[in-house]
């Protein structure tokens, strides 16, 4: 989709600070950071939240779930702790309206989960 901004960071169109790539599979740095470490994993095809994850889609499901690993080993915080968290429709504040995965640590982070 060509107005959605994460299909743009996907393409190449708009810059990202990549930390992690496959075939079906993005991850970059957050352009806000909520932690010392804030890395965004998203589907390089358009799904608008987790909603449209179909069955089918269960190997790019568990595609993005292991690339968390290797974003997590990549920020150095596999060991020490990590929080993955998919914000999805308007009472989550789902902000950008294509399937993504925040991977957050580097930092005790807050024990409050809302
Ligand atoms: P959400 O509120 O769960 O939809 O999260 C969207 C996230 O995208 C926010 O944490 C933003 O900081 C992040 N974001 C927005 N624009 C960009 C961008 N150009 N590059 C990297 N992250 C972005």
């Amino acid at each position: 989709m060509s107005d959605c901004l994460f299909c743009r960071i996907a393409s190449g169109d708009i810059p990202a600070e990549t930390i992690y790539e496959n075939e079906q599979v993005l991850a970059f740095r957050d352009i806000n950071p909520q932690a010392k470490a804030h890395a965004l994993i998203i589907p390089k095809k358009h799904l608008d939240s987790l909603n449209d994850l179909n069955q089918t889609e269960d190997g790019l499901l568990a595609g993005l779930l292991r690339a968390a690993q290797d974003v997590a080993k990549a920020l150095g915080i596999d060991q020490s702790g990590y929080r993955l968290v998919s914000n999805c429709g308007p009472d989550a504040r789902q902000s950008v309206h294509h399937l993504h995965f925040h991977v957050l640590g580097g930092e005790t982070l807050s024990d409050r989960m809302v």
